[in-house]
């Protein structure tokens, strides 16, 4: 029989992740930014080619453009007719003559061939000898070869990377149409909190840490696109804990909370969102990352945090990270798993889903962080990744396992 005193049960992060996603309806509004200044920023509508490019069929080398049929056989010697450098266009090659062209310059018409310089010789009376009998096509690049004329280079919801601002770039656009920032206040719990900078190591009162969880929390925000005002360390108490929220639920589109959340007497988190609005406490089935909470506080959205390190930036990365690039509009927000070699033991797994900490090694496998208690945050910063690991699997040298590469998650 169940009593109320049993705990609740554990959701699957999958579970979590769905019904997380179906409240980030993406945010409203549109700013229309310098491509310079749009590096992680999400389009809201496709980015369409007005040209083709290249614009022209143009020289892929330094050498000397000519009509292959001209060479019957090699060390043959023609006059150049001309020179054409990038920026510049040539005219109608003359026949048995060739020009001289250079990276980037437009083809001349009637010539189907580049031979690179390396394989040309000047003689003394400047006619060039060709060594080599090239193939037509050789060394063009031809136009529209990297994007044709209406197409499509870049979709709505795609986050935009440095190398997508090369792309927009290229077909002249000095300014894109993405989605607003979300704003998102910050704030850790916790009266054992001591913010680097105000207290000296040696100085530090029994039972006080340093406030760790703030610090990456605020720099992952900031890599996702976010706004983030930064409201500290709430002390713990149910009125501290009620004004903290109040405050930050106006001007924001998320509450961020790290701690606090498990249902301990000195947890406000659940009491104090319960009173300005509604809860969801979730026990997920994952290590690190036990409590995990969603609600809203007025319009805002409230997501709160456990307040192990590990589990906090782990949560973060697995849950807030997707919900975040859903609020931006970005389409595809799965966080991609690879197949690797598992350099390692794992001898007792747990019953909750497991996200190990874990470095790629030169041999092409998977080192584990020997310490995978939760608040161990060496691990993370030792670590390339997380080892996804289901629910009581071991694992032994040689099995292959999934792993999620930091890079992937921290984007
Ligand atoms: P809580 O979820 O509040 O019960 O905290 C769980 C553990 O995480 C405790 O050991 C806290 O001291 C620690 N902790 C909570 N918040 C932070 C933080 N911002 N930085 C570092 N450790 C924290
Ligand atoms: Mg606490």
């Amino acid at each position: 029989m169940r009593s109320d005193r049993q705990a609740p049960a554990m959701k699957s992060l999958d579970d979590a992740l769905a019904q997380l996603l179906t409240h980030a309806t993406p945010l409203g509004g549109t700013e229309r930014v310098a491509t310079f200044d749009a590096d992680g920023r999400v389009l809201v509508q496709d980015v369409v080619s007005a040209l083709q490019v290249p614009p022209h069929d143009n020289s892929s080398m330094d050498g000397y453009a000519l009509r292959c049929a001209d060479l019957g056989a090699p060390d043959l010697a023609l006059p150049v007719s001309q020179r054409i450098a990038a920026g510049s266009t040539g005219t109608s090659l003359v026949a048995m003559t060739v020009a001289r062209i250079f990276t980037g310059a437009p083809m001349p018409h009637g010539a189907d061939a580049v031979v690179m310089q390396e394989d040309c010789e000047v003689q003394p009376d400047g006619k060039v000898c060709i060594r080599a009998v090239p193939k037509p096509g050789q060394w063009i690049r031809r136009a529209g070869e990297d994007v044709t004329q209406g197409a499509v280079v870049l979709s709505k919801g795609e986050r935009l990377t440095p190398a997508s601002l090369g792309l927009a770039a290229s077909i002249g656009m000095s300014h894109l149409t993405v989605t607003r920032r979300p704003k998102v206040a910050l704030f850790s719990t916790g009266d054992e909190l001591v913010m680097p900078g105000t207290v000296a190591p040696n100085d530090m009162k029994p039972g006080a840490i340093y406030n760790s969880n703030r610090f990456f929390l605020k720099a992952l925000l900031s890599r996702l696109g976010c706004e983030v005002t930064d409201l500290g360390i709430v002390p713990d108490r149910l009125a501290a804990t009620t004004d903290a929220l109040r405050a930050a639920a106006s001007e924001h589109d998320l509450i961020l909370t790290s701690g606090g959340v498990s249902v301990g007497e000195e947890d406000h988190i659940k009491p104090a969102v319960q009173s300005l609005g509604q809860l969801d406490l979730w026990q997920l089935a994952i290590k690190p990352g036990k409590p995990f909470a969603y609600g809203r506080v007025a319009d805002a959205h409230f997501i709160g945090l456990p307040g192990n390190p590990v589990s906090s930036f782990v949560t973060f990365l697995l849950l807030v990270r997707p919900f975040l690039l859903t609020l931006q509009g970005v389409v595809d927000v799965a966080s991609n798993s690879i197949a690797f070699r598992a350099d390692f033991t794992w001898a007792r797994g747990d019953k909750r889903r497991e996200f190990l900490r874990a470095r790629r090694n030169a041999a092409g496998g998977l080192e584990l962080f020997e310490n995978q208690s939760s608040g161990v945050l060496t691990s993370v910063v030792w670590g390339d990744g997380l080892v996804d690991n289901p629910p009581g699997c071991t694992i032994a040298p040689g099995d292959v396992v999934r792993f999620i590469p930091f890079s992937e998650l921290l984007a």
